[in-house]
């Protein structure tokens, strides 16, 4: 049996970074920008104003101006200011020629055409400089998952175009006799798929494009014909049918529709019975069913195999480290990925690790990661564990 980074080695060397597509910015956002993006103008493109007020070329308290006209955002006062006199300015308007600072409204005393400045001034210019934000030529570095905040800031910049990489196409297969789909209404020996539809969920926030193929029952021809559904998938994930059971073909069907199978089985607990190969120009993982342990490969696993497609590059799930607020016994042989929950006190093991109770993963907001073999902690020592 491999380790856990021995997996993820041959699963990084499975994937490659897909190819790069333009969206309409409108699109943009949760999408991984795949090359740097250069401003096509600086921001603000003239000297603007920061605030309601008056622009005048000098300010003492008690001073007086005459008011010659009016700049506001979008409708600039065309000519200078002279000594003496000031124009009416709005925040973002341009800053007139000849105008050294913006004085706010509030320290205005104004009578007509005529203003006299209060006694106490604010100090501040209220002017923000061409460029202040950012200059022509400016560069948003790839490749970057863009937030909604970059997607303000490439709008502003003018970029209307972005250039993403394409999302994963992930077919997800679920395997067994005993499954159906959520709303309907399962035999007197069925379950409902589960761990299918929130793989489904993982997939598209990790950014990819997931779509859920019909259940494949546990016959060779259900199989054949489930993968044959697969069409242009880049990843194709199976559930289920992984382990060594009588009923566990899909690495039988798997090999015969001709998968060069990289691993099958990792020391982890849960998830053991994963397998991993190329299949057909696609990449093939195989999760085991329970349904914690399929969602737990899917974020140990799947989550770093998505962002290497997207091109975020090739790196574990990142881990945190806490405190331990309650102590642990001994962990086994194999690598243990235990349900827990981190809170201000630190983290907790919960009670109940079956890697079938999905109530407890749900009440879950942290793995907490036990190396193979760790000894017993006590309450206060520090572990590693990747957030849920
Ligand atoms: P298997 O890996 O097929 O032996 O399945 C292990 C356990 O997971 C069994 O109890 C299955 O009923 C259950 N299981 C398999 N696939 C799913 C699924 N998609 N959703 C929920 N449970 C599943
Ligand atoms: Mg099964």
């Amino acid at each position: 049996m491999i380790t856990v980074t021995q997996a993820l080695d041959h699963l990084f060397a499975l994937t490659a970074p897909l190819p790069v597509e333009t969206v309409p910015l409108i699109q943009a956002a949760e999408r991984v920008l795949a090359r740097p993006v250069t401003a096509r103008r600086d921001q603000p493109p003239f000297a603007a104003s920061a605030m309601d007020g008056y622009a005048v070329p000098e300010a003492a308290p008690g001073q007086r101006f005459t008011v010659i006209g009016e700049s506001a955002a979008g409708a600039r006062f065309d000519g200078p200011v002279s000594p003496g006199q000031a124009v009416r300015i709005f925040t973002g308007a341009p800053v007139p020629q000849g105008a050294t600072r913006i004085v706010i409204q509030e320290d205005v005393t104004r009578d007509g055409d005529a203003i006299t400045l209060n006694a106490d001034l604010d100090e501040n210019l209220y002017i923000r400089p061409a460029g202040t934000d950012f200059r022509n030529g400016q560069t948003v570095p790839a490749p970057k998952r863009l937030s909604p905040q970059d997607v303000a800031l490439l709008a502003a910049m003018n970029i209307a175009e972005v250039p993403v990489t394409r999302k994963p196409r992930v077919a997800l297969i679920s395997t067994g006799n005993e499954l159906v789909m959520p709303g309907d209404t399962p035999g007197p020996d069925q379950i409902i798929a589960s761990n299918t539809f929130g793989l489904h969920a993982l997939l598209r926030d990790l950014g990819a494009e997931p779509r859920i193929l019909p259940i494949a029952r546990d016959t060779s021809s259900s199989l054949i014909h489930g993968f044959s559904l697969v069409e242009d998938a880049d990843l194709v994930i199976t559930i289920g049918g992984a382990s060594v059971g009588d009923h566990d073909l899909v690495a039988q069907v798997a090999a015969e529709l001709g998968m060069e199978r990289a691993f099958h089985k990792v020391s982890m607990r849960p998830g053991k019975p994963l397998m991993s190969g190329r299949l057909n120009g696609a990449m093939m993982i195989g999760l085991p069913g329970n349904p914690v342990s399929a969602m737990v490969c899917g974020h140990v696993f799947v989550a770093p195999v998505i962002r290497a497609m997207l091109g975020l590059g090739a790196a574990p799930a990142p881990r945190h480290n806490t405190q331990l607020a309650a102590p642990l016994t001994p962990n086994g042989p194999r690598e243990h990925y235990m349900r827990a929950v981190v809170s201000e006190a630190g983290i907790t093991a919960l009670d109940r690790q079956d890697s079938s109770l999905l109530s407890v993963l749900g009440r879950a907001n942290a793995l907490l990661v036990r190396p193979a073999g760790d000894g017993a902690h006590t309450a206060g020592e520090i572990v590693s564990y990747l957030p849920l």
